[in-house]
């Protein structure tokens, strides 16, 4: 059994807090109760919700009666999105717009899509390089069919912090509703409704559990946000369906347990990011993502000059985090975040996201700067402007030959290195910068080449050599590269 790896990926989900674990296991296990019954098990159920709503509310200066309940921060943010532009007068709706960045989550960039094709119009703004939106670019950008302003407090990639007071002052100045993305900030940075319309939360992002969370709404847009889920009326008919009771009570406590040490779980845990940027930050070609000034405690996020991103991550199995590259993205894209902040293909792919807990230690982030600089030494030294590992070859006065292919920036490039002697591939030798695929698909050729006469046919083709390491089919093309390299070296 390989050790569980250090978990720095706490933006994508945090441990479930033992307290709130086992209140929920306990309910789960409980007699049964509706909290839409008017019997006693149903009222037992309802003064549940009502505890929880509370502490919801609690935690970003709200009343009871804003919260709603929702499966999570996805659906909270589809419901204040689609909701708002939907549930507009008649009026207003023609033409109605709104704003967001490009940097926003899935969870908001979609619904505003939607929206597009719904005939209504979306301004994407692309922030500064740093991610943080200046409030004078927002302002610049506004016309007076502007209905909604949808930010993330946090981002979930960089950590960058937006300006919610000065957006907020803005749009309340011009009567714009505006939807704050409370995910990733409010674990760590306190939060008031005031000045703001719609906030999303989500239970597991805050030591709660997953399928849970909320979206707070001011009382002044209560009466025209458009539901996404009708049936029962349950939420006061903003969200239909009954509450999973237990997940809601657990909810709750998270954002109690959230509350009564907020202050003091950031500040520890902004000392940990700190230790991992400095000690980060010594190696050389590491570029920083984000605002070095306002910035998560929780999250940081950084560029690897030189080294592919998918073989980066593949190099630290001992580490459970994020990255930008393709691999780890359904669209095969690298991260969109990064590109729209000014960073080139190869440093968005190659970037990694640390992203720490209340649990974290100082143990753990020692270990993960071991582990990171170990593995871009060890990527770099196959990279393109390191020395041909030949010294031993020429000394010995062998015939030497060299095929190259490919290109960095192109997200594959391989050299071939071949010793003949005697008309014998005595040795062979590679250098290469791609994704833990073509890296093993060289690895194995060198192997595959040793001792075999110069005048011997290729050891196999590139589709053999693709499917012997497990390669995907949209691999081929980067293997083509490596039979291009050899070809080169035997020419
Ligand atoms: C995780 C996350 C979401 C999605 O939350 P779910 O509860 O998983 O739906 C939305 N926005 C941000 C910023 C997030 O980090």
């Amino acid at each position: 059994m390989t050790a569980e790896p250090v978990y720095l990926d706490h933006a994508a989900t945090t441990p479930v807090d033992p307290r709130v674990a086992a209140l929920v296991s306990a309910l789960m296990a409980a007699p049964p109760g509706n909290p839409g019954s008017s019997h006693a098990p149903g009222r037992r159920a309802a003064a549940q919700v009502d505890a929880a709503r509370a502490q919801v509310a609690a935690l970003v200066n709200a009343v009871p009666e804003q919260v709603v309940f929702t499966s999570g921060a996805t659906e909270a943010d589809n419901l204040a999105i689609l909701g708002h532009l939907r549930g507009l007068p008649a009026a207003r709706r023609a033409g109605a717009e709104v704003i967001t960045l490009a940097t926003e989550h899935k969870a908001v960039l979609t619904p505003v899509r939607k929206l597009e094709h719904e005939g209504y119009t979306a301004r994407i703004l692309t922030p500064g390089h740093t991610g943080r939106l200046a409030p004078s670019q927002l302002e610049a950008a506004i016309t007076p069919a502007t209905a909604l302003v949808s930010v993330l407090h946090v981002n979930n990639e960089t950590g960058v912090v937006q300006d919610i007071a000065g957006i907020a002052a803005l749009c309340a100045a011009r009567g714009i509703a505006l939807h704050v993305d409370a995910a990733q900030s409010a674990a760590w940075l306190p939060i008031d409704m005031a000045g703001i319309d719609y906030l999303s939360l989500s239970g597991h992002k805050l030591g709660g559990p997953p399928g849970v969370g909320a979206l707070v709404i001011a009382p002044r847009r209560r009466a025209t946000l458009e539901p996404l889920v009708v049936g029962g009326g349950q939420e006061r008919g903003l969200r239909a369906g009954t509450l999973p009771v237990p997940l809601v009570a657990g909810f709750g406590l998270a954002c109690e347990l959230v509350r009564a040490d907020r202050e003091a779980a950031s500040n520890r845990v902004a000392a940990l990011r700190d230790r991992l940027h400095a000690a980060l930050e010594t190696l050389p070609g590491v570029l920083f993502n984000g605002d070095r000034e306002y910035r998560s405690p929780a999250i940081l996020n950084l560029s690897f000059e030189g080294v592919e991103g998918e073989a980066l991550v593949t190099a630290l199995p001992g580490l459970a985090l994020s990255t930008g590259s393709a691999c780890d993205s359904a669209t095969g894209e690298p991260s969109f975040v990064l590109r729209a902040l000014g960073r080139d293909t190869q440093l968005a792919q190659a970037s990694l996201r640390f992203s720490l807990g209340r649990g974290t230690t100082a143990t753990e982030i020692d270990i993960a700067v071991a582990a990171v600089g170990q593995a871009v030494a060890q990527l770099r030294a196959q990279s393109p402007d390191r020395p041909l590992p030949v010294a031993d070859w020429q000394a010995a006065g062998d015939d030497i030959r060299v095929g190259e292919a490919g290109a960095v920036r192109l997200g594959t490039w391989v050299r071939l290195l071949l010793c003949i002697r005697q008309s014998r591939i005595e040795g062979a030798r590679f250098q290469a910068y791609g994704c833990p695929h073509v890296l093993a698909v060289c690895e194995r050729l060198v192997v595959a080449l040793r001792g075999l006469p110069v005048e011997a046919p290729q050891p196999g083709t590139p589709e053999d050599w693709r499917q012997a390491v497990d390669a995907p089919v949209e691999k081929l093309g980067r293997i083509l590269i490596i039979e291009d390299a050899l070809r080169a070296a035997r020419a």
